[in-house]
């Protein structure tokens, strides 16, 4: 495979990687800012690529009048593996941000379970619920296409098991008889109540998904217990494996790719860590991957024996984009 091309400082590289595309897909945590502290001119950045023109002026001269003399910009899609937020919270902290975005551009890992549950297990009557691990992001979502969930945020589930509650899961007192699905995202309060209860349902046959299988969750300048590293002991347990929808899951591209009528082959996906964004656009056959420098993985992580993607653009960082008009 040929090495990343390196766009930083680099204008008619820019210019010609830009004109390639027209639409990006951006992974948020690590791209556009860390935890609540949006990197430099990303504003900016996003404004350009939303102004500028997908489609080449100069040589349709006959076209002065129809949509072409006013080619619409580059379509901009907030595609995040944080399932602790629905699609709304996620709008209001980009546009706290000052990062231009509609709710239709944002596409969280909740937001693909969500619709995957409803829209392809099409769970039948008596079978339909969720029993969920997560935050109020899951909730919402599910809660958004019609599913009903139990556990999540419930503090019925967030405290600490007694000898009755043994008892129950044991003999199925404590089970709803209608849950069909395990959904396991990230959840600040996992328990052993919670994962006890998950094993319950999976052992009596529900349907096993996680939103995202992160191994860590960067925060702070550290990293701490990512979705992954929460389910891993369901999956342990249960000798089951998940289906992610998160990133890379191409569950979520075909998701992505049916909601915004994507034509893959112009679409590059911008991402700062390999294993999940720089993955997911090359195993969904994207027309181009751009890794920034400002997240979890670095240039040397290319090369590491497990490497599982290389990009086929780099740059520092997301505003070096910006250098041209
Ligand atoms: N999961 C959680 C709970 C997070 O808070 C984050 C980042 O904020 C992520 C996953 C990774 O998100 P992204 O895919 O936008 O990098
Ligand atoms: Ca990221």
């Amino acid at each position: 495979a040929s090495s990343p091309k390196y766009l930083t400082g680099d204008k008619a590289a820019i210019n010609e990687f830009i004109d390639k595309f027209d639409t990006f897909l951006f992974d948020c945590d690590g791209v556009l800012w860390s935890g609540d502290h949006v990197f430099d001119r990303v504003p900016e950045t996003i404004m350009m690529l939303k102004a500028r023109g997908s489609s080449p002026l100069t040589s349709h001269p006959s076209c002065a009048f129809n949509s072409y003399s006013s080619p619409s910009g580059k379509r901009t899609v907030f595609v995040t593996n944080n399932s602790t937020k629905s699609r709304e919270d996620y709008l209001q902290k980009i546009s706290n941000l000052h990062i231009p975005c509609e709710k239709e551009d944002v596409f969280g890992s909740s937001y693909s379970a969500a619709i995957y549950i409803s829209r392809i297990l099409k769970l039948p009557p008596g079978k339909n619920k969720v029993f969920a691990i997560g935050e109020a992001g899951v909730e919402k979502e599910l809660a958004a296409e019609g599913i009903p969930c139990l556990g999540g945020t419930d503090p019925n589930f967030r405290r600490d098991m007694t000898p009755k509650d043994f008892q129950a899961l044991a003999d199925g007192t404590a089970l709803d008889p209608e849950v069909g699905v395990v959904l396991c995202g990230l959840d600040f309060h996992i328990n052993y109540l919670k994962l006890s209860t998950a094993l319950h349902y999976l052992r009596r046959g529900a349907i096993f998904l996680a939103t995202n299988t992160d191994s860590t969750l960067p925060m702070h300048h550290s990293f701490f217990m990512g979705a992954g590293s929460i389910m891993i002991p369901l999956q342990y347990a249960s000798g089951t494996k998940p289906l992610e929808l998160g990133k890379p899951s191409q569950a979520m591209m075909d998701a992505v790719e049916g909601k915004f009528q994507l034509d893959r082959s112009k679409t590059c996906m911008v991402g700062d860590r390999l294993n999940t964004d720089i993955k997911f656009g090359i195993d969904g056959k994207l027309g181009g991957t751009l890794h920034v420098l400002t997240g979890v993985h670095q240039k040397e992580d290319w090369d590491r024996e497990d490497a599982v993607a290389v990009p086929a653009y780099y740059a520092d960082k997301l505003s070096d984009l910006a250098v041209v008009a």
